[in-house]
C-alpha cells in the first residue's frame, strides 16, 4: 500500500462462510469502494490474465488450459504437496495482486476503499497497509452449515478449509471493528449502517493523511 494513499482503507476479512461477500455488498450499495483480491487474482490468471506468461514460464505450459488460463485443480494439487512450489506460485501473483489492488484503489471512486482480503490475518503486510481491520464473524457451526450449502461440500470438506485458516480467536485478536453474522440478514443492517457512518467520519479525517492505522 502507498504510504501516503490519500483514501481511508478497510481491510475486510473473516473465515469462510462468514458473510464477508454479503457485508461487502450492503457497503458497496452505501457507496463503498470494494476492491476484492479473489476477483483479482481470477483474473490475473484468466485467459490472457497478466500473470499467465510468468506461470507457463515458471512452471509449463501444461499447467494452462485449453483456454490459456490456469489450471486450478493441477496447480492446486502441486502446491497441496510442494511448499517450494506454493512459494513460487506465490512469488509470481503476490506482487501482482499487490500492484492491481494499488491501481484500483488508486482509481476507487467510492467514499472510501474496502479491500476484501480471505486470508488479510494471514498473509503477511496486510494489517500494516490499512487504516482499519474488519472482521465478519459467526459461530464454526455457522461457516460450516452455510458453506455445506452454498458450494454442495460435505462437513469435513468444509472442516478442512477452515482447518488452513487462521482460528476465530487469531481474527478476533487482529480486528478494530467486527460485525457479529450469527443473526439474519436484517441483523446485519443496522451494524453496517453504524460502521459506515463511523468510515465516513474517518474518511474525512484522513484525506492527505497517509495510511495511518486509526
Ligand atoms: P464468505 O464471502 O465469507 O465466504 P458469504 O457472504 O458468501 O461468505 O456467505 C456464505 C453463505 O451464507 C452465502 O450463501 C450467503 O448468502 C449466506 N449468508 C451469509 N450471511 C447470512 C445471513 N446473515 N443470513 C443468511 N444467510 C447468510
Amino acid at each position: 500500500m502507498n504510504m501516503d494513499a490519500p483514501y481511508f482503507s478497510v481491510g475486510l476479512t473473516g473465515g469462510i462462510g462468514c458473510g464477508k461477500s454479503t457485508v461487502a455488498d450492503l457497503f458497496a450499495a452505501r457507496g463503498a469502494s470494494i476492491i476484492d483480491t479473489d476477483q483479482i487474482a481470477h483474473s490475473l490468471t484468466a485467459p490472457d490474465g497478466a500473470a499467465m506468461p510468468a506461470l507457463v514460464a515458471e512452471f509449463g505450459p501444461s499447467y494452462a488450459d485449453a483456454n490459456g488460463a490456469l489450471d486450478r485443480a493441477k496447480m492446486r494439487a502441486l502446491v497441496f504437496s510442494d511448499a517450494n512450489a506454493k512459494a513460487r506460485l506465490e512469488a509470481i501473483l503476490h506482487p501482482r495482486i499487490r500492484q492491481a489492488t494499488l491501481t484500483a484503489a488508486a482509481e476507487a471512486t467510492g467514499s472510501y476503499v474496502i479491500f476484501a482480503v480471505p486470508l488479510l490475518v494471514e498473509s503477511g503486510g496486510w494489517v500494516e497497509r490499512v487504516n482499519r481491520v474488519l472482521v465478519i464473524d459467526c459461530l464454526e457451526s455457522l461457516q460450516v452449515a452455510r458453506v455445506m450449502a452454498r458450494n454442495n461440500l460435505a462437513e469435513e470438506q468444509v472442516k478442512a478449509i477452515m482447518a488452513s485458516q487462521a482460528t476465530r480467536t487469531m481474527r478476533l485478536a487482529a480486528a478494530d471493528d467486527v460485525i457479529d453474522n450469527n443473526g439474519d440478514l436484517a441483523a446485519l443492517e443496522p451494524q453496517i449502517a453504524q460502521l459506515h457512518d463511523v468510515y465516513l467520519a474517518f474518511s474525512k479525517r484522513i484525506t492527505g493523511m497517509g495510511s495511518q492505522r486509526l
